[in-house]
């Protein structure tokens, strides 16, 4: 046993110890929920143990990041740089979605748990994929309006018999893992009125669920729970901002955390802060670490007039995992302004740094930096940038802050900056060679153009909407912003970056044309694996990026692969289907070549390879990208640029910047006969509610409806020569 195996031994004992005096503690509630589920439990048996040593069994998949240490990298090197050649198709299982599908499977004994649109849940066998159960939590369709970033799920987490899953209508749900049934389901949402959301995967380690939420684009205030794996009872719960002053303050660290918070009604706007992708796991220090969102609004004079840092946003924060109590933070970006979250993935890792043995915590938010931080006290070791970045010039290390370039600031007027709200780095995982010192990371440049309020430029005044996105920003008068602005945009790009975090050094990057692109798998075979915007899931030699292998999905991906192994055949797992946070930027400008949402349908599958696999997708059905003829209203155009503003404050967020659709929600220049007759009963009585179009009766009158019909029949009319589409031929030799 290694010196960290014998710590991990010690530290495992300790967990153990730990849950006799909580379930001493909990002895009734505990009795009755094993009582309600006393079925034999023999599927889905993960445990602490098994995770920690989940290098014993690479064959498995057991958490969401593989292993607590969340770094991606697989052990297994059956599929090389030799044998990737004769990868193939083994099976796939057509999922009856059209939206985004983000979830890393989990697999263990032969069944992979994974999850679809709408929170629904699917276990199948991981050899043959023939379907054991499903579930479908039933996530009110209404509810898809209150997602910012699409109806998508990140996946499950299995232990000790049982599947966790949040639903978007932030429900925390226990399933036997063998059946499929309901064990037990918590409400995890504060207040019902403020449109959060659950689209992370829970984490579950040392006999509790952690689940965060989302929502801070609407306005809410984020938090984490932990619950009891075995009751659903609550533990504890750690918010991430503070609450009303008036009321007591829940702990320590939130009279911390108001400090740094100013002027008189943050609290209404909910602040944001929310925990909707990252909350690591560490056996061996027994913390919780958050990945902490952006503000709500956005912008930081109108959340908090006179600066602070607003803690905890952007942020990661070290929890003690059994009490919740605070043990460090450090946040990347004081006083956010940008949507700069640090939800990203949270990797661990033990290296040796500067001469010196350190436990680390790895993350590449959506900011720019790549930051080493020594977990035992969040001491910042390095901050190096990894893409594009014209809102700070670099990280001090002696402060650790970042140095802001006044000249790029929105304060005064509107300004393009890098990274923009989708970030230099999204959700879509890295993969961490610790041995290399290397991380790949999907890395993307697609700037905003950032502005204020025309209100609050001339009075300095901001009211917070209900029921509708509260950035802060002019966001409804983007469209005009970004058309003259166009010049100075800077070039969108997204690339595939073998980035050494300890140098700053890239090693080497593979450039794509499009940035929204996917989630990243390494292995000890030598090999990246990524499935791109252009629906290529492509192998590269992770010395030098060359391609090594690919495989046409003719569908866009964001989710990260996975690798598992199974009777001596290791395979290769990803979900196909895009969408998620980018419905807004819509069809890039410059199409060629095109999305593969662009030219085929968004199909969700489920992918599994193998070497020598010689199964074959059905031929993918070409999008007829015609827009028709357009019966015009007669209506001044003044009132038709009144209809952009609202077009982009309510409907620009699906259905894209200046009504062009990404590809995957409704393209409304191609509206047909019946879509324009029904126009109202879509927009203001819910007609289409079952697709996720819920009413907007609570925000839009029928005259304000009327416009933007005009509006988006005006656009039609004038891209109806424009042929998109045509870029098939430039899309399939881009990785050649
Ligand atoms: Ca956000």
């Amino acid at each position: 046993m290694t010196f960290r195996g014998f710590l991990m031994v010690l530290t495992s004992v300790g967990l153990m110890a730990g849950i006799a005096g909580c379930s001493q503690e909990q002895t009734t509630t505990q009795d009755a929920a094993q009582a309600a589920a006393s079925e034999e439990l023999s599927v889905g048996m993960i445990d602490d143990q098994r995770i920690i040593d989940a290098d014993d069994e690479p064959g498995n998949w057991l958490a969401y990041g593989r292993t607590y240490e969340e770094q991606r990298f697989s052990p297994l090197q059956q599929i090389n740089k030799t044998s990737v050649k004769d990868l193939g198709l083994a099976w796939y299982k057509d999922m009856g979605t059209n939206r985004a599908l983000e979830a890393t499977p989990i697999v263990v004994d032969g069944m992979m748990f994974f999850t679809s649109t709408w929170s629904r849940v699917y276990a199948v066998d991981a050899v043959t994929g023939e379907e054991k159960w499903s579930y479908d939590p039933q996530v009110p369709r209404e509810w898809g309006r209150r997602a910012c970033c699409d109806v998508v799920n990140r996946g499950v987490a299995v232990y000790k018999g049982h599947v966790y899953f949040g639903s978007l209508d932030g429900r925390l749900i226990s399933l036997n893992a063998q059946t499929g049934e309901k064990v037990w389901e918590v409400d995890t949402i504060i207040d019902r009125d403020r449109f959060y959301t659950v689209t992370g995967a829970p984490r579950v380690a040392n006999d509790k669920v952690f689940i965060g939420n989302g929502g801070a684009e609407f306005g809410v205030r984020g938090y984490v729970t932990a619950y009891d794996a075995q009751t659903g009872d609550e533990v504890w719960r750690f918010f991430t901002v503070p609450g009303d002053p008036a009321q007591p303050a829940e702990s320590d660290a939130q009279v911390m955390a108001a400090e740094t918070w100013k002027g008189t009604n943050y609290w209404e706007y909910g602040g944001g802060g929310t925990v909707w992708n990252s909350i690591v796991y560490d056996p061996d220090l027994n913390s919780v670490y958050l990945g902490v969102g952006n503000g709500s609004p956005w912008t930081r004079e109108l959340r908090s007039p006179g600066g602070g840092d607003n803690l905890f946003l952007s942020s990661i924060v070290a929890l003690d995992a059994d009490s919740g109590e605070y043990k460090w933070h450090y946040q990347t970006t004081p006083g956010d302004n940008w949507d700069y979250t640090a939800v990203q993935d949270i990797a661990l890792a033990d290296m040796t740094i500067d001469g010196v043995d350190r436990k680390v915590l790895l993350q590449a938010p959506k900011n720019g930096f790549f930051y080493v931080l020594d977990r035992t006290d969040g001491s910042l070791l390095r901050a190096n940038q990894f893409a594009a970045v014209t809102w700070a010039s670099h990280v001090d290390m002696e402060t650790g802050r970042p140095v802001e370039v006044a000249a790029n600031s929105f304060d005064e007027q509107a300004q393009w900056v890098l990274p923009g709200p989708l970030g230099a780095h999204n959700w879509q995982a890295m993969s961490v060679d610790v041995e290399a010192g290397i991380a790949y990371i999907p890395v993307q440049e697609n700037a905003l153009i950032y502005a204020m309020s025309d209100e609050y430029y001339e009075t300095g005044l901001y009211k917070r909407h209900p029921g509708r996105m509260n950035l802060g920003l002019e966001f409804g008068r983007i469209a005009q912003l970004f058309i003259d602005n166009i010049a100075e945009q800077p070039k969108v790009k997204g690339y595939l970056k073998a980035f050494n975090f300890l140098t700053g050094e890239e090693k080497w990057a593979v450039e794509f044309p499009h940035f929204w692109n996917g989630g990243v798998l390494a292995t000890e075979g030598g090999l990246v694996f990524q499935g791109n915007v252009l629906g290529m899931f492509a192998a590269y030699d992770a010395s030098t990026g060359e391609v090594l292998w690919d495989f046409n999905t003719y569908v866009s991906m964001l989710a990260p692969p996975i690798t598992y192994q199974i009777d001596g055949v290791q395979y290769v797992s990803i979900l196909t289907g895009t969408g998620g946070g980018d419905l807004f930027s819509g069809a890039p400008l410059d199409p060629v070549p095109n999305p593969a949402s662009l030219t085929y349908s968004n199909t969700g599958r489920l992918l599994v390879f193998k070497l020598g696999g010689d199964e074959s997708l059905p031929s993918p059905t070409l999008r007829d990208m015609t827009i028709p003829e357009q019966q015009l209203v007669a209506m001044s155009d003044e009132k038709i640029a009144e209809g952009e503003i609202l077009y982009h404050d309510f409907c620009a967020p699906c259905h894209g910047l200046i009504a062009r659709s990404g590809g995957v929600i409704a393209d409304l220049r191609m509206m047909g006969s019946g879509s324009h007759e029904n126009f109202n009963a879509i927009v203001l009585e819910g007609a289409l509610t079952a697709n996720g179009m819920a009413s907007f009766a609570d925000s839009l009158t029928a005259d304000e409806t009327a416009v933007i019909h005009a509006y988006v029949k005006a656009r039609a009319h004038e891209d109806r020569q424009v042929a998109i589409g045509q870029a098939e031929a430039a899309r399939l030799t881009w990785l050649k």
